[in-house]
């Protein structure tokens, strides 16, 4: 004859039960959201954040430039704006006439 488990024992399994759904639940939202990061990541990847069109790189002088094909908008990452600071102040205006509108 089956033995009926007891209270405590039930409450013990339901409780890990709940804890190893959770725990998958939870690494579904982290593929989810990495998925989606991957998926944004695809759409926008040197598209102009402005209009969307596609961005051209520009290499100058160690500045990687990305220049709308479209509106002209120019931009740059964080660190290629502290080389541009960093650069003499005709450079960057040969930057800027250059490639700027
Ligand atoms: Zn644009």
């Amino acid at each position: 004859m089956p033995v009926k488990p007891s209270d405590k024992e039930e409450e013990f399994f339901a409780r890990r039960e709940f804890e190893a759904r959770k725990k998958l639940r939870e690494e579904q939202q982290r593929q989810l959201e990495a998925a989606e990061r991957a998926r944004l990541k695809e759409l926008h990847h040197m598209h102009c954040p402005k209009c969307g069109m596609d961005l051209i790189e520009i290499d100058y002088k160690g500045v990687k430039l990305d220049k709308c094909s479209a509106c002209g908008g120019l931009w740059f990452d964080a660190q290629e704006f502290e080389t541009i600071l960093s650069q003499e102040q005709s450079n960057i205006k040969s930057i800027f006439n250059i490639f700027g509108r």
